[in-house]
C-alpha cells in the first residue's frame, strides 16, 4: 500500500498533520507528523510532503491522514 497525494484537492486545513502526530505519539503535535502541509500565501498554492517516518499507519485499521481528510486529497495506492 502507498499514499497517493493530490495537492490540487488540498485546502490546507492541516488536519492530516494532527491525525499523523496522533498516530506517532498519541497527541496532537504537528511537529511529529510525517506529512507536512505548506502554503504559498501569494500564489495560494498548497503543497503536501511525506517524509521517511511514514509507516503507512502500521497497526491502524486505516491510515489516519486519509481517514480524516475530507477533500479527497489523500488516497490509498497499491
Ligand atoms: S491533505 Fe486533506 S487533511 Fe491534509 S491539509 Fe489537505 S485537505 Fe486538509
Ligand atoms: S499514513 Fe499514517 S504515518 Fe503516514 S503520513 Fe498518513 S497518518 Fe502519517
Amino acid at each position: 500500500m502507498s499514499l497517493l497525494i493530490n495537492d490540487q484537492r488540498c485546502n490546507g486545513c492541516r488536519t492530516c498533520e494532527l491525525a499523523c502526530s496522533f498516530h506517532h505519539g498519541g497527541s496532537f503535535s504537528p511537529e511529529r507528523s510525517s506529512i507536512k502541509v505548506t502554503s504559498d500565501s501569494r500564489e495560494g498554492k498548497v503543497q503536501l510532503k511525506v517524509d521517511a517516518t511514514c509507516d503507512l499507519c502500521a497497526a491502524e485499521p486505516e491510515p489516519l491522514c486519509i481517514l480524516h481528510c475530507f477533500t479527497g486529497a489523500l488516497e490509498k495506492g497499491r
